[in-house]
């Protein structure tokens, strides 16, 4: 039986999807955990009482009205959408990305990323049969713009994504290197500003200076990160099409609901985003001083470190029921990085401990490895 479905699925299902590998996922439970750019915080008590009465009113043996009118209008409003400017919603940004990819996949068509980057730009292209092109970024994670430029010259991509700040590297690429970009792309540009509550930078603003601009953000990391809403603002001629695209009733009214009540309560939210930049510069000179740890300047609510043995310190972090992100396999200039999500002033403690702890058990085990580290750039 098991033999036959097996021989059948590998029938149905296309080459490239049964040579993927699926997503991992660790087990969380009973963990610190600061692996997914979470916020740590929640609203305050009254606030989440009040949430509970707003949510036990929506009308869940209902669909969705599936133009979402108030919630787009509030977004608009709220999150500075140009006039004249529109979005579309998706279950998270993921959701968008897809749609995006499905959109512009007309034979032949590409994608062009600096990279390393958020995994879905690429997985989302696999998923559809466009080809992927990623340019590496320079060392110090800026964009390579002559190489960048020269792909997209070459290959007349169909989009090009580029994350400010971009994950995991977590660094704002240059502005002038961002509108170059922009004038020389055939096709779509879309920035995606899943980080912008930490970076407190954005290309929104722009949109009305170039009609193949889109920006993409998400509320995942500022802080409802489980109720899965992403949003794409463009000129309503890109919505009209994408709009085509999308499932009608994406957003549930549990969402929708709460999205609504986020949005009435930002303030609470922007504060928590507020702590978490200070939080995460504090954490940033914390692991410097620890010796032996490269640390990247971050502008969202995550650090990239650079440390010798990481993959194993991963491991080590994870027996002292630490959770962080090993990234250090994601792509070659990425070799020996650990990505660290802000979390509350004790999380981060505890993490920076168990580091200091795992990075002295290592060097008694292996005493050359880490002072060649220490000599590394
Ligand atoms: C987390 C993340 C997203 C996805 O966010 P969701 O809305 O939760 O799907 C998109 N882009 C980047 C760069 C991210 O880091």
């Amino acid at each position: 039986m098991s033999d036959f479905a097996g021989e059948r699925a590998r029938d149905v299902i296309r080459a490239e999807i049964r040579q993927m590998s699926g997503y991992q996922v660790p087990d969380a439970a009973g963990m610190i955990k600061l692996d997914a750019m979470e916020n740590p915080y929640h609203f305050p008590p009254e606030l989440r009482a009040r949430l509970g009465e707003r949510l036990a009113a929506v009308a869940i043996n209902r669909y969705p009205v599936p133009t979402y009118t108030a919630l787009k209008a509030a977004i608009c409003e709220r999150l500075g959408v140009p006039a004249g400017f529109d979005v579309i919603l998706g279950n998270g940004s993921d959701e968008l990305i897809t749609l995006l990819t499905v959109a512009a996949a007309r034979p032949g068509a590409s994608i062009v990323a600096p990279v390393p980057a958020f995994v879905m730009y690429e997985l989302s292209a696999r998923l559809a049969s466009v080809r992927f092109v990623g340019v590496a970024l320079a060392p110090d994670f800026s964009l390579d713009l002559p190489a960048t430029l020269a792909a997209i010259e070459r290959e007349r991509p169909a989009l090009v994504y580029l994350g400010y700040p971009n994950n995991p590297t977590g660094n704002l690429y240059d502005d002038a290197a961002i509108e170059a970009v922009v004038r020389a792309a055939p096709g779509a540009v879309v920035i995606d500003e899943a980080y912008q509550p930490f970076a407190q930078a954005s290309w929104m603003s722009r949109l009305p200076e170039f009609g193949h601009l889109l920006v993409m953000r998400t509320v995942s990391k500022l802080g409802l990160a489980g109720i899965r809403l992403g949003y794409l603002a463009a000129a309503p001629a890109w919505l009209e099409q994408l709009e085509k695209l999308r499932p009608p009733y994406n957003v549930n009214v549990l969402t929708e609901s709460a999205a609504m009540f986020a949005l009435e309560h930002l303030d609470v939210l922007e504060r928590q985003a507020a702590q978490l930049r200070a939080d995460r510069d504090a954490l940033a000179v914390r692991l410097a001083a620890l010796g032996g740890v490269e640390v990247f300047a971050s502008q969202a609510n995550f650090v990239l470190i650079r440390v010798a043995g990481a993959a194993a310190l991963w491991r080590a972090l994870l027996e002292r029921k630490v959770l962080v992100k090993d990234v250090g396999r994601m792509h070659p200039l990425l070799a020996d990085c650990l990505r660290l999500t802000v979390g509350t002033p004790q999380e981060n403690a505890a993490m920076v401990a168990a580091l200091e702890q795992a990075m002295a058990a290592a060097r008694r085990v292996h005493p050359i490895q880490v002072s060649d580290a220490r000599k590394a750039p």
